[in-house]
């Protein structure tokens, strides 16, 4: 088994949900006491939250490339970002160590191909949702991507900021996702990314007719699949 380097805290809440599905994963696949061999960079989220919120790209890239060469250091084999947004400085991390990086949005155009789907709506922080560099990339899949209009983006970026990352999951904003994921569908959307790792735990495929593709299970898997150098199933 290869050792995954995780870069995490972004928030812990959903730290926690990659570390416990890598380790559940792991042992379905292999049984036994089989476990996961994970490294983790745990970041404090409120620096990284005002750098974010301040536009400071540079300053994200570098406290993460930071904690990118520790895992390295350290012995990880690959890099995961634990976050939809922080993917904005992938390319900085990808130039920073000679390791892997394991791209959350590949691993979802990947799911998306196998099944077929070429339109989808995408829900996220409005940095996910409104700059290019996860929606292109996407896009270069063939892929056609919507977003929700600008009041209802904020309202989703809100939710992710002031509630999901603070561990608060309420039916009141459940409902909110599930009107925005209904006008995403009515536009064409034949399902919806839930691009950002606290999403999930909102809102779940028991709650929607519409597919939707939980970016932090899809980039669970595909974790796994390269830990044991083996698709599931295979
Ligand atoms: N975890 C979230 C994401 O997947 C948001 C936190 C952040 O801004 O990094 O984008």
């Amino acid at each position: 088994m290869k050792t995954v380097g995780i870069i995490g805290g972004m928030s812990w809440e959903s730290t926690s949900t990659y570390y416990r599905r890598l380790n559940q994963l792991v042992n379905q696949r292999l049984g036994g006491l089989h476990s996961a061999e994970i490294l983790l960079a745990s970041v404090d989220f409120a620096p990284i939250e005002t750098i974010q919120s301040n536009g400071d790209w540079n300053a994200a890239a570098k406290a993460l490339t930071d904690k990118a060469k520790q895992l390295e250091s350290a012995g990880a084999e690959a890099i995961v970002i634990a976050t939809n947004t922080m993917h904005k400085v992938a390319p900085q991390i990808e130039q920073a160590v000679s390791l892997p990086l394991l791209h959350i949005v590949d691993a979802v155009a990947d799911h998306l191909e196998q099944n077929d789907i070429q339109d989808v709506g995408l829900l996220g922080t409005r940095f996910t949702m409104q700059q290019p560099f996860y929606k292109q990339r996407l896009e270069q899949r063939g892929i056609t991507v919507r977003i929700p209009a600008e009041s209802e983006a904020t309202i989703v970026d809100q939710i992710i900021f002031t509630e999901l990352c603070h561990s608060q999951f309420t039916d009141h904003a459940r409902e909110q996702y599930l009107r925005i994921i209904d006008a995403l569908a009515q536009q064409g959307a034949e399902g919806v990314i839930l691009g950002c790792t606290e999403i999930g735990l909102l809102v779940q495929q028991q709650h929607s007719a519409l597919p939707l593709f939980d970016t932090t299970e899809l980039h669970c898997r595909a974790i796994v699949d390269w830990m044991l150098d083996s698709k599931a199933g295979i």
